[in-house]
């Protein structure tokens, strides 16, 4: 019996590339540095499966960025502006297309399907001419060879590298990149691979599991068949993940000829099963990812090796592989690593090193060699999990149960309580504001380390925290802005703050997961009921109320976020655990006016980050996020003005959900990437102008004007002016002269009104 692993997380144990490629950018270390670590890193990942008895381990999965961009390299698809002129490519091209140079911007970066994971966007136009750039597969192949492992080379699939990318600069509206699906030829690399040796080729194609239309479902066909040639004496698995695929793409796909196995998700895929069932070609192999590769779950053993049985009845013994449900990228690297987490919960998660371990324990029991052992180990912590008192709180449950079926409304329209609210505040027309976090130092961080070490007391880190947020106020007044932040300097992370301080939430000391190029997040885990047992901003959000007379915003992260950036439990829907946490925002949201604090901000920043992939599931999702945003905020009274603020500029497509939010201020940004306004009307939502795109101080003149083509779509009286979210990420010295020019903008435009 078979087992095989998509993909492998690449960042290391102790995020080991991270430094190495942080140290190169810097200069601090040399090409061949960042490649021994690199070797370091594959070498000691191929070991591991290979000592694991994983049969099919996988090879270029590793990356110094981007698999996608991998892929870019490999095909020589350089936009012209990086000047490269064709021989290969090295870390200089490489990079500059990840990160851009002084002088030339990077290429885009966006989310890769539904994760928080993003890869580098190909750009193509109809003049490209893909050549063979980068041997970088076949390397890997080799090199793992030479370690005595035979690996399957993984590659991104044709159509999905093509559906995957954007046409380029100045055919936007013209070009479609699938159209360069006759040029794309991999038959070299292909030809490479089965000379070093490798006996199976993995291709990626998960856009199988998207809304794919005739056309761009034909595309898999015409490229698999013109592969077909060149794949005569080489097994080639098709890998689809991240849900299933559905019936029509799923004909398409087990009708391709050339292709001898098919992996797919059947974590999240829940039709999957029935379609094979319906039908399976006789004679192919069948990958079926049953351990979750998107999540930190320990595997449900005796559960899979049901599914696992089922499915051997159907395409016999010898076809069956086990495997994971996408690649491990997802999760963390090691538990082992773990040594601060309770040893109980401990028990019930299994990170990509563990994951490995199911998959070999899966495939061995269908030999009928089960580990026993290792198996009743499983079943005992799968026990203990569902009946840890840990997990359930009864008074939650019943709380989130009692949710089911009412609206949760604010008592009366947008326009009547933004009324009562310009009565209290009396904001000048165009109210300026931030999004919430100021500039962080060095010492802001250093005190707050040394507070959670227990190296300074809670008095001098009261103290400290303090001083910063009278800074911070005091300049917001000096700037005259209207509607101020505290600034939020005793948060390290807007997720892991409240997590922090709610129960139901895990936090991992090493549990890091590559977001993008070197830069990596630390996701909390809800592993039990969410609950708030005591205020969690109120004592600093009135605070820096009592330094000013102006109005001060409490800043809160809505439920939608913290769901969408934390590992979430597995055992109940997400909009369960949804609903929980909105309850114990509300409980927050309540305590902050009964203490006086007339703004609130509940951050959406990641609403948009789980929207399912396919249409058909998008309006539950947006019923039951919008619902959880609304449950934090329907108590409070007209008077009390709810802000939110939503990232990224692309929702044109759900603002149906935006309008539906109902906050009486939403602010995002109003500059499409293309640098057209976003016509959204939506009535009684605020919106906003923001200072600029990129580190860039945009000058006041940029900024009134920008604030005046807001008119064209908006009433002057519904528009706020706002600068980028997270400047806790830039300097002061950038940030004081754009919040200047931001008000002086402003405040020419409003003599002008
Ligand atoms: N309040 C947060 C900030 O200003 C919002 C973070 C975000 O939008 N990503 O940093
Ligand atoms: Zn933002």
């Amino acid at each position: 019996m078979a087992s095989h692993v998509v993909g492998y997380p690449r960042v290391g144990p102790n995020r080991e590339l991270k430094f190495a490629l942080e140290s190169f950018w810097h200069r601090m270390s040399t090409a061949e540095d960042l490649l021994e670590a690199g070797a370091h890193l594959k070498s000691s990942i191929w070991k591991q499966m290979a000592a694991v008895n994983i049969k099919y381990i996988p090879s270029n999965t590793f990356s110094c960025y981007d698999q996608v961009l991998d892929i870019t390299a490999m095909l020589g698809a350089v936009p012209p502006r990086y000047g490269w002129n064709g021989g290969k490519i090295g870390f200089d091209v490489y990079f500059s297309m990840a990160r851009g140079t002084a002088s030339v911007p990077a290429m885009e970066m966006t989310k890769w399907f539904d994760t928080n994971y993003h890869y580098i966007v190909p750009e193509l136009g109809p003049d490209v001419n893909f050549s063979y750039a980068s041997r970088k597969a076949v390397k890997e192949c080799k090199e793992a060879k030479k370690l005595g492992v035979d690996t399957v080379p993984v590659l991104l699939g044709p159509v999905s590298y093509l559906l995957l990318s954007k046409p380029a600069k100045g055919v936007e509206t013209t070009f479609s990149p699938l159209s360069l699906l006759r040029k794309y030829f991999p038959s070299t690399v292909v030809s490479e691979l089965k000379a070093a040796g490798a006996s199976w080729i993995q291709f990626d194609e998960p856009a199988l599991v998207l809304d794919l239309d005739s056309h761009q479902l034909q595309a898999f066909t015409e490229a698999y068949s013109e592969l077909e040639s060149c794949l005569s004496s080489v097994n080639v698995l098709v890998e689809t993940y991240f849900a299933d695929v559905p019936a029509e793409a799923y004909k398409v796909l087990t009708s391709l000829k050339g292709v001898t196995g098919f992996g797919f998700d059947l974590v999240r895929g829940t039709d999957i099963l029935d379609l094979i069932k319906g039908g399976f070609p006789t004679g192919k192999y069948l990958f079926a990812g049953v351990v979750d590769g998107r999540n930190i779950w320990a595997n449900d053993l005796a559960g899979s090796l049901s599914t696992l049985h089922a499915l051997e009845s159907i395409v016999g013994k010898d076809k069956l592989v086990v495997s994971t449900s996408c690649s491990l990228l997802h999760t963390p690297v090691d538990l082992v690593n773990e040594t601060e987490l309770d040893e109980e919960i401990k028990s019930w998660f299994a990170f990509a090193a563990q994951k490995v371990v199911e998959v070999n324990a899966l495939a061995k029991a269908l030999a009928g060699e089960k580990d026993e052992e290792f198996f009743s180990a499983n079943a005992a912590a799968q026990a203990s999990r569902k009946s840890s008192p840990r997990v359930t709180n009864e008074a939650v449950q019943k709380a989130a149960a009692a949710l089911r079926g009412s609206d949760h409304c604010r008592a009366t329209t947008v326009s009547a309580r933004l009324h009562a609210q310009q009565k209290k505040l009396n904001l000048p027309v165009l109210p300026t504001t931030t999004i919430g976090s100021f500039p962080q130092t060095i010492e802001l961080r250093r005190v707050r380390r040394e507070y959670k070490a227990k190296k300074i007391s809670e008095e001098e880190y009261v103290k400290a925290i303090k001083e910063e947020i009278n800074k911070v106020v005091k300049l917001q007044e000096e700037l005259d802005i209207d509607v101020l932040v505290h600034g939020e300097p005793e948060r390290n992370d807007i997720i892991e703050y409240f997590g922090e301080q709610l129960l139901g939430f895990a936090f991992t000391m090493n549990g890091w997961v590559q977001s993008y190029g070197s830069h990596c997040v630390k996701p909390p885990i809800v592993y039990g009921d969410v609950s708030r047992p005591k205020p969690m901003t109120v004592f600093w959000s009135t605070m820096a109320q009592s330094m000013t007379a102006r109005p001060v915003k409490g800043m809160l992260t809505g439920p939608v976020t913290i769901l969408n950036w934390s590992f979430v439990r597995n055992d109940q829907p997400r909009s369960e655990t949804c609903y929980q946490i909105a309850l114990a925002i509300k409980d927050e949201v309540d305590d902050l006016e009964k203490a006086g604090i007339n703004v609130i901000q509940i951050d959406e920043a990641a609403l948009r980050e789980g929207l399912p992939l396919r249409k058909s599931e998008q309006t539950f999702y947006l019923d039951w996020a919008v619902h959880s945003f609304r449950i934090t905020n329907c108590g409070v009274k007209d008077t009390t003005q709810i802000h939110t603020h939503v990232c990224y500029s692309h929702f044109n497509d759900i603002s149906r959900l935006i309008i539906d939010m109902d906050a009486d201020v939403i602010t995002t940004e109003n500059v499409s990437p293309d640098g057209k306004l976003l016509l959204i009307s939506c009535e009684g939502v605020e919106y906003l102008a923001r200072i600029g795109p990129s580190l860039r101080i945009t000058s006041a003149e940029e900024i009134a004007d920008g604030i005046t083509k807001t008119f064209d779509w908006r009433e002057p009286k519904r528009v706020w002016v706002i600068p980028d979210c997270l400047l806790k990420t830039r300097e002061y010295t950038e940030v004081k002269p754009a919040l200047a020019n931001m008000v002086t903008a402003t405040k020419h435009v409003r003599a002008q009104l």
